[in-house]
């Protein structure tokens, strides 16, 4: 299967910076991308023509809990209306009503609600995804999320990296039993069935201990699962210089991260992900230290966080926005950012997040002549195709 894309404005490569080719073409063959430049198509192929069109790597969305029962735009609203976040969880909601609803889902209807959500992803140009499970609290329905994000990983026309995630403790279990539940029996029968490729934790305040995170994460590793951990969001938990101390592949949030654990991080080879739609939803002031991290040229990503209580953005192009307009992100920084940098915080360098020679020919075509436009004409959807494996997975025109 050939693909012959024609006549682009311009292609990002995400090699040295952004990489702009202007007014060139990419050959895709069996998946991959063979050639880029200014190219003739080499045989008779399925062409796309990308003239005054961007042509980006296909957008990775390395953080994000999709997979939940129920939706809480009427906590939204109770918000809105000048309700206080503690109220309305001592009302039932916040995250427990989450719980409570994917409780209730069965694994059918979870897999079905969550395969709608990706369709949604795909229409944004997202071609690689990270699912968090998290929302089960316990042994059995921890087990039951990840069969189903296993399941979309099967099915879903997009690459699905599945996560467990040790997200807070439940409501009337004991702190400590908790965390042995989940080294003792959790952690293993996850690695046993190979359910995930990372395990995340909470590490804050209001969620694991800096000694609780590092407890889990430390057994995690023994499995071989890969590391992640949301760090520092709601106050200075230490959790930045866990996961340097633990080389976590990435660490999460970053709010209140110090310059000194900036550092620790860069040299521990740690990718930080920031997720400015949380910041926009709940209206943070407390924001990443954006200037050191520039400083220190650590590979920024930054994603999603899609999830029922504070970020419902499926649009990665509104994420690169909003990265620009509220954490003063360069645009060319928010684009690697959402691309190169986001692979590399799935541990999927070497095989996405370019457009180069060999690399899967995962890609997003969008309706604007140049790359400064994609931030700055904030939500238009501006996606026109999307592209997985050589394969459109999503056209306007078809
Ligand atoms: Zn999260």
């Amino acid at each position: 299967m050939t693909v012959f894309i024609k006549n682009a404005s311009e292609i990002l490569t995400m090699t040295d910076g952004i990489g702009v080719v202007k007014n060139a073409s990419i050959f895709v063959e069996d998946g991959v991308f063979k050639q880029i430049g200014a190219l003739k198509c080499p045989q008779e192929c399925l062409t796309i023509d990308a003239q005054g069109c961007v042509v980006c790597p296909g957008f990775v969305d390395s953080h994000t809990h999709l997979v939940f029962g129920g939706t809480r735009e009427d906590e939204f609203a109770m918000r809105l209306s000048g309700v206080t976040y503690e109220r309305i969880a001592k009302a039932g909601g916040g995250i427990a009503n989450t719980v409570k609803r994917t409780r209730t889902a069965t694994e059918n209807e979870l897999y079905h609600i969550a395969l709608k959500r990706i369709a949604h992803l795909i229409r944004h140009g997202t071609t690689t995804v990270e699912i968090k499970s998290g929302y089960g609290l316990s042994l059995s329905e921890e087990l039951k999320m990840l069969r189903v994000i296993n399941k979309l990983k099967r099915d879903a026309q997009i690459d699905i990296i599945p996560t467990y995630l040790a997200h807070t403790i439940p409501p009337k279990v004991k702190r400590r039993d908790y965390v042995d539940c989940i080294i003792k029996e959790l952690i293993p029968e996850i690695t046993q069935k190979k359910l995930a490729n990372f395990c995340d934790v909470f590490c804050d305040k209001i969620a694991f201990s800096k000694k609780e995170s590092e407890r889990i994460l430390l057994k995690a590793k023994g499995c071989d699962l890969k590391l992640k951990i949301h760090a520092d969001q709601f106050s200075n938990s230490g959790g930045a210089y866990l996961a340097a101390a633990l080389k976590c592949v990435s660490a999460e949030h970053l709010e209140y991260t110090t310059k000194g654990a900036i550092g620790a991080m860069h040299r521990a080879g740690v990718v930080p992900i920031l997720l400015p739609g949380v910041s926009f939803f709940l209206q943070l002031d407390k924001k990443p230290d954006i200037k050191t991290f520039r400083k220190t040229k650590s590979a920024v990503a930054i994603a999603s966080d899609f999830n029922p209580g504070s970020c419902m953005i499926y649009s990665m192009p509104k994420i690169i926005s909003l990265a620009c307009f509220i954490y003063g992100m360069r645009i060319e920084e928010a684009l690697v950012g959402a691309t190169k940098n986001s692979a590399q915080a799935l541990a999927l360098a070497d095989t996405i997040g370019s457009i180069e020679q060999g690399k899967q020919a995962d890609m997003v075509i969008l309706d604007v002549d140049n790359y400064k436009k994609i931030p700055y004409q904030f939500g238009e959807d501006m996606v026109k195709y999307t592209v997985k494996k050589g394969r459109i997975i999503y056209g306007k025109d078809r």
